[in-house]
C-alpha cells in the first residue's frame, strides 16, 4: 500500500470560508467545530450564528455531525452535501478538487444484518404438499417460462414469497465467500408491479453477489443482474450497469480474464467498463460480447454462440 501525502490546509481554509469562525480545530484528526447553521437559522431563527460550536466536521473522513440537532434535523452525513447546501458553487467546485478521491462518498451507515424474508420458501426445499398448490405453481411456472430449471433453483437456493413484505416476488439470495447470506433480490412476477425489484437495505457497493461460487482462476463474466448470472457460468452480477469501486478493486487483484456481457441496450455502459478494466495488470485480458439491442442474457439462456466475445484494439 502506498500512502499519499494530502495537504489538508486548503480544505480547512475553505470550510472556514463557508462556516465562519471555528471553536476548535484538531489538525491531526481533521476535526473542526463550527457553529451549526441549522441550529442557528432554522431552529432558533437567528440572523447570525449562535457561537456554540456544536457542528463537528471531520475533513479527513469527509463527514459532519451536529451534537445538538443531528437526531431531530438529520444534521449528519457526508460533508459534500453540507458544503453544497451552505457554500457557493465555487466553494463546492474547489471542495471536490481538494478532497482526496473517495473520501466520504460512502456514508458510514450501520446496516442491519441481512436475513431472508420470514415468508421465504425455497423451491427445492418446498414440501411435496406445497408443490401441489397454485401458491407454488404460479412462481414455479414463471421461472420455467424464463428458462430457469430446478437444477438452477437448487444451485442458487432460489425461492419465493407469496405473502408478507416480499409478496409475489422471486427471491435470489447472495452468499459471501464463506457462504453467509449477505444480500438478496426480490423480483416481482406480476405483470405491472409497482416495483419490479425490492431489495433489502445493505451496503450494495461492497457486495460480490454469490462470491462463494466464483472461481478466480477461470474467466469471470460480468453481467447486470442475478437473473443473468443464473445462465452464465462463473459470472458476477454488478447489480446495475456500472462497476462499483469495490468490484473493480477485487477484479484487478484476482481476475485472470474477464468477459463483459451486458444487455443489448447497455452497449455504451459495456464499452465504458471495458475501458476501465483494460489497463495495468489486466491489460489485454478483457473481452466483450455484443448482444443485439433487444436481447438479454436470460432470453438467450446464456448461449453466446452467435455473439462470441472479442477484444477491441
Ligand atoms: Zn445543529
Amino acid at each position: 500500500m502506498t500512502e499519499t501525502i494530502i495537504d489538508y490546509e486548503p480544505i480547512a481554509d475553505l470550510l472556514i470560508d463557508v462556516f465562519g469562525e471555528y471553536k476548535f480545530h484538531n489538525e491531526h484528526s481533521g476535526q473542526i467545530g463550527f457553529s451549526c447553521p441549522v441550529c442557528s437559522y432554522d431552529i432558533k431563527g437567528l440572523d447570525h450564528l449562535d457561537g456554540k460550536g456544536n457542528l463537528e466536521v471531520n475533513y479527513k473522513l469527509g463527514v459532519y455531525k451536529c451534537w445538538s440537532c443531528a437526531e431531530t434535523h438529520g444534521t449528519h452525513g457526508v460533508l459534500y452535501y453540507l458544503v453544497k447546501k451552505y457554500g457557493s458553487s465555487r466553494h463546492l467546485k474547489n471542495f471536490v478538487t481538494l478532497m482526496p478521491e473517495g473520501t466520504g462518498e460512502i456514508q458510514k451507515k450501520h446496516y442491519k444484518k441481512v436475513i431472508l424474508p420470514k415468508d421465504f420458501i425455497s423451491f427445492p426445499r418446498a414440501s411435496a404438499g406445497m408443490k401441489m398448490t397454485p401458491i407454488y405453481k404460479v412462481p414455479f411456472n414463471y421461472l420455467k417460462h424464463r428458462n430457469v430449471n430446478m437444477d438452477m433453483m437448487t444451485k442458487f437456493n432460489i425461492g419465493f414469497c407469496y405473502e408478507g413484505e416480499y409478496k409475489n416476488r422471486i427471491i435470489i439470495p447472495s452468499y459471501d465467500e464463506e457462504g453467509r447470506l449477505n444480500y438478496f433480490t426480490g423480483r416481482s412476477w406480476e405483470k405491472n408491479p409497482f416495483l419490479k425489484y425490492k431489495n433489502p437495505e445493505a451496503e450494495k457497493q461492497t457486495i460480490i453477489f454469490n462470491e462463494y461460487l466464483i472461481d478466480w482462476e477461470k474467466p469471470i463474466s460480468l453481467v447486470e443482474g442475478p437473473f443473468d448470472s443464473i445462465f452464465v457460468e462463473n459470472s458476477i452480477p454488478m447489480l446495475g450497469k456500472k462497476l462499483s469501486d469495490h468490484l473493480f478493486a477485487i477484479l484487478y487483484e484476482k481476475a485472470k480474464k474477464i468477459i463483459i456481457i451486458l444487455d443489448g441496450d447497455a452497449w455504451k455502459n459495456a464499452l465504458k467498463i471495458y475501458d476501465q478494466l483494460n489497463g495495468g495488470r489486466l491489460f489485454g485480458k478483457i473481452w466483450i460480447s455484443k448482444l443485439p439491442e433487444d436481447k438479454d442474457i436470460a432470453e438467450l439462456c446464456g448461449d453466446l454462440t452467435n455473439y462470441p466475445p472479442y477484444q477491441i484494439d
